[in-house]
């Protein structure tokens, strides 16, 4: 939320002049303050989430999201309370390692702090570490990215979003989410490589593959590349790629190599097979003993402290005493054992979480909306829960308050963009490069909505 004004983090005065939020610096929105926790890798353990429900309590609205980066924000923190609740969570060991600022006054600690922290966008399968179908165990790679990441002083130029995806091969993973460079294991002939790209390019295949034990050697020659060629106000891969093109965005990159990327056919013809959506939610057994994991979506990303308390609270006693944020708003409880799994998906749908991914709200999203946003042009969380009583089966809808789009870094089949309160225009999914899609309709309200995707066939654009 570009818009918005830092209030805690003294860096804002500094060289770094980002609003966009962070552990340390908590923007102001319509509702309060917010304060955005990256989770590189996704993994929350249980008294970490204890600290973050804590937090949301005591010094904020009570109000938890869960975003599409597989992070959480907290929101409505109350005037006055920023820094306390920085620090509550520095301590619980949710922010970067450089440690906990010794005070506002402490300018360039918290600017380094700052910074440490805007370089954490790094995302995982929700099943990192624990899927046996997976080729690599890709929680191995958290530390030495972070290392590049955050071991460079020329990297703090990178933007806050700038975002990095390593899937090790699981039956989870979010690879329709452009992130700037992405790498994804795989069975080569010569043992697991990563294939890898950059933004979205190329829409099938890869650039080109690297040993596993190269990966952080690749990823700091890739950031040195796009710095290089990045252009004033290019702050994203995808504009780099745009201007350059990916080719020649890694030809560069391989000056700052001893080594070169796997280029062969076995690399061209790799694909990465799409996550099924009931996938996420639900039991789904791993091992032959039949543990496995619970998925559930909290209704439009949502939940409040208490309930983040009892998911801790179930993790510990049902599953491995962590919870896995997926970059589907949802959350995932690693490691249950098969006669615990009937017990844990009837406890998630007391604390109202989504478990069936034939349920309209698995099937909506929205942004925050008129209600904490100044940019919204509608109340789409509002707005989407009237939605949902009335959602055609199979329709996979997405509200979003303002061309941002926020609540989803990828295309969803629907979109409806809000022009007014209560008013939408209906987009569907196509091929074109930027944008939601195809206008289909305009100005409906939430009821046409319902009846315009009503009477489209299965009411999704790509069946
Ligand atoms: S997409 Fe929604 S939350 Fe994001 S800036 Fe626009 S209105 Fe605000």
């Amino acid at each position: 939320m570009k818009h918005e004004s830092p209030l805690a983090c003294p860096a804002s005065a500094g060289a770094r002049h980002s609003a966009c939020p962070g552990l340390l610096r908590v923007v102001a929105a319509r509702d309060g303050g917010l304060c955005r926790i990256r989770l590189p890798g996704g993994t929350l353990t249980t008294a970490q989430a204890r600290a973050v429900a804590n937090a949301a309590r005591t010094q904020a609205n009570g109000i938890i999201e869960l975003t599409n980066r597989a992070n959480l924000q907290v929101r409505g923190v109350r005037a006055g309370s920023e820094h306390a609740l920085s620090e509550a969570l520095m301590r619980a060991g949710l922010g970067p390692d450089a440690g906990v600022p010794g005070g506002e006054g402490d300018a360039t600690a918290y600017e380094n702090a700052c910074v440490a922290d805007d370089l954490r966008n790094l995302m995982l399968s929700p099943l990192a570490g624990c899927d046996p179908q997976a080729c690599f165990d890709t929680t191995q790679l958290v530390a030495p990215i972070l290392d590049v990441l955050q071991g460079e002083p020329r990297f703090a130029a990178l933007s806050p979003k700038f975002a990095v995806l390593v899937d090790g091969g699981e039956r989870l993973v979010a690879l329709d989410h452009p992130h700037d460079i992405w790498l994804a294991a795989f069975a080569h002939r010569d043992g697991v490589a990563f294939a890898f790209g950059l933004a979205g390019t190329p829409r099938d295949g890869a650039l080109a593959a690297v040993a596993p034990a190269q990966v952080p050697a690749l990823l700091r020659a890739l950031l040195h590349a796009f710095l290089d060629l990045a252009q004033d106000g290019e702050r994203r891969m995808r504009e780099v790629c745009a201007v350059h093109g990916a080719n020649a965005v890694l030809q560069h990159a391989w000056r700052y190599l001893d080594f070169a990327p796997l280029r062969d056919a076995a690399v061209c013809r790799w694909r990465r097979a799409s996550t099924d959506t009931a996938a996420r939610l639900g039991a789904h057994a791993l091992h032959a003993d039949g543990s496995g994991y619970a998925g559930a979506q909290p209704p439009l990303g949502r939940i409040d402290a208490g309930t983040l308390d009892a998911l801790a609270s179930l993790a510990q006693s049902q599953g491995d005493g962590t919870l896995r944020i997926t970059p589907w708003q949802g959350v995932l409880l690693p490691n249950v054992a098969a006669g615990a799994m009937a017990h844990t998906i009837e406890q998630l749908h007391t604390l109202d979480l989504v478990t069936d991914p034939a349920a309209p709200l698995a099937r909506l999203i929205a942004c925050t909306g008129s209600a904490g946003c100044a940019k919204s042009r509608a109340d789409t969380k509002a707005d989407a829960l009237r939605l949902a009583a009335r959602l055609p089966a199979h329709a996979e809808v997405h509200l979003s308050g303002c061309e941002r789009s926020c609540a989803a870094a990828h295309r969803a089949p629907w979109t409806l963009l809000a022009v007014a309160p209560d008013c939408y225009d209906l987009y569907a999914r196509d091929e074109a490069p930027a944008g939601f899609g195809r206008l289909v309709a305009s100005h409906l309200t939430i009821e046409a909505a319902a009846q315009t995707l009503a009477q489209r066939p299965r009411s999704t654009p790509d069946a």
